[in-house]
């Protein structure tokens, strides 16, 4: 169902006005790691309004490597995020990471996010595909690009063909960045499925030196988005301190961008 060769056009996603995979239309997905307050998500959401964008991301799920780490605001969060969507006029992500979640998740959210950690999380991608809300759907941290794509299809298998599938690092022997940012699977998976397919900056590099010119690559290469971490003080962030902007960098961030075409 996500091939091609079954269906020519691309799928554009949209949620009331705003599209997501109309060709030339990029769009951003901005927002903190994890959801920590309503003041630290409005002062995102304010950025992201300000620079003419649409989408809010945050997690309130928060699947840590170690159990001791933060685990999220759960759906404090999500009404945290819905909030301040709804003040800004902004559409909201956040990522689900059970089935059970899914219920109470699409009260409050414009698209589920399925994280890497849960990409061949097989009942969750079930549970995905029957609402009625899109999905982003991450890369696993070790999955081949055919893995990922049937991946997508247990979504569409299940009914919901509003599918994006990000690009966000994968892990390879190489320890300069924080994940593998491959590059070539934009444009592999936009020949081979008909879905938008966008890149997510922060969690593929893991440095902040290089979200702009990993950004600019995705556009060139033809992602239909950029996903990026912006946090009001990422020093003290809860999660991902060490890689969120702060809100003059991303203000910085986008005027760079400037010139490459961003959906406004
Ligand atoms: C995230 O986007 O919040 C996240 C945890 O990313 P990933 O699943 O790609 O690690
Ligand atoms: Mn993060």
């Amino acid at each position: 169902l996500v091939s091609r060769k079954q269906k020519s056009e691309d799928t554009v996603v949209q949620i009331d006005d705003v599209k997501i995979g109309a060709a030339g239309h990029p769009q951003m997905f901005v927002g903190p790691c994890s959801v920590e307050s309503l003041d630290q998500v409005r002062q995102v959401a304010a950025a992201v309004k300000e620079q003419g964008l649409f989408i809010l991301r945050g997690g309130a799920f928060k699947p840590r490597t170690s159990p001791y780490d933060f685990q999220g605001l759960g759906v404090e969060g999500l009404k945290i995020l819905r909030q301040a969507g709804d003040e800004f006029g902004l559409k909201v992500i956040s990522e689900i990471v059970t089935p059970g979640d899914i219920e109470v998740a699409v009260e409050y959210l414009d698209m589920i996010q399925i994280g890497a950690r849960n990409m061949q999380n097989f009942e969750l991608l079930k549970a995905a595909g029957k609402v009625d809300k899109p999905v982003l759907l991450k890369r696993g941290l070790s999955a081949t690009i055919e893995e990922f794509i049937y991946a997508a299809e247990y979504i569409l298998a299940n009914g919901n063909t509003n599918v994006i599938l990000c690009e966000r690092g994968i892990r390879t022997y190489e320890r300069a960045t924080r994940n593998t940012l491959d590059i070539s699977a934009v444009p592999i998976l936009k020949q081979e499925t008909h879905l938008p397919v966008i890149v997510d900056v922060t969690h593929s590099t893991g440095r902040r030196d290089l979200l702009l010119p990993t950004a600019r690559a995705a556009l060139a290469i033809g992602a239909d988005g950029v996903m990026v971490e912006v946090h009001p003080d990422p020093e003290t962030a809860l999660s991902d301190a060490k890689q969120q902007i702060n809100i003059p960098q991303f203000r910085e961030f986008m005027s760079e961008l400037k010139g490459t075409k961003i959906a406004s």
